[in-house]
């Protein structure tokens, strides 16, 4: 029996706190489904639907994982689109705002590439953003992704669907190996099998039918 309590797992109170007060006070199906095996640092790929709370499945572990003292990009995010990059973004925020200073950056096309540049050299600790865009930086030598530990692709089936896999093929490689790698997508064609296949390592599967 898996427990829906954010309370059976792993938190730090400042956390637990944070979660209390944001109104949440059940895991979703989704969140009790991935949370324990994504803070054990197991591959993850998760079949869920939009509205069940895959945000937090994949965001309060990143968190937790997260080292504030080390200004260096730890988690990355990539999203389909640049609304679905800001909420994300907008949702981690949240979910880090007890915890220090936490820095996370949105890096999505049809913006100027300098101020994202010069947030770049600045640093931040999480990068939100999307393929296409993400891709150019690595092409231009002003992202690193070396330092990654956790790496989700969100949506994934709708990223393939857009033309995106091989940016994504070309962003998992510039990533550390030693990552930790979460996939969620709504649906599980050969694509995504494919791509399950080769950017993660002995994942847990997961599949949840119902939105909560
Ligand atoms: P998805 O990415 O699966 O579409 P989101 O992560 O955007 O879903 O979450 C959908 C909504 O549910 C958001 O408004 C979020 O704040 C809320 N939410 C997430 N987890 C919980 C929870 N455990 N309890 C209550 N609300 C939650
Ligand atoms: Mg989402």
């Amino acid at each position: 029996m898996t427990s829906s309590s954010f309370s059976s797992l792993p938190l730090t109170p400042a956390m637990l706190a944070n979660l209390e007060q944001l109104g949440y006070h059940e895991m979703t199906t989704i969140q009790a489904a991935s949370l324990p095996a994504a803070l054990e640092g197991r591959d993850l790929i998760a079949q869920a639907k939009t509205g069940s709370g895959k945000t937090a499945a994949f965001g309060i572990g990143m968190l937790h994982k997260l080292n504030p003292s080390y200004f260096a990009i730890q988690g990355l995010v990539i999203c389909p689109t640049r609304e679905l990059a800001d909420q994300v973004s907008n949702e981690l925020r949240r979910l880090a705002r007890f915890t220090e200073n936490i820095k996370i950056l949105t890096l999505c096309g049809g913006t100027a590439m300098r101020p994202q540049i010069a947030s770049l050299e600045h640093g931040t600790h999480i990068v939100v953003g999307t393929p296409g865009r993400i891709r150019d930086h690595i092409g231009r030598g002003t992202i690193n992704l070396a330092t990654v530990q956790t790496l989700v692709l969100d949506e994934a089936d709708r990223m393939v669907d857009m033309g995106f896999y091989e940016d994504i093929e070309g962003i998992v490689s510039a990533c550390s190996a030693r990552r930790q790698t979460l996939l969620f997508s709504a649906t599980y064609p050969d694509d995504i099998r494919k791509a399950s296949a080769r950017f993660l390592r002995d994942p847990e599967e997961i599949k949840v039918e119902a939105r909560h």
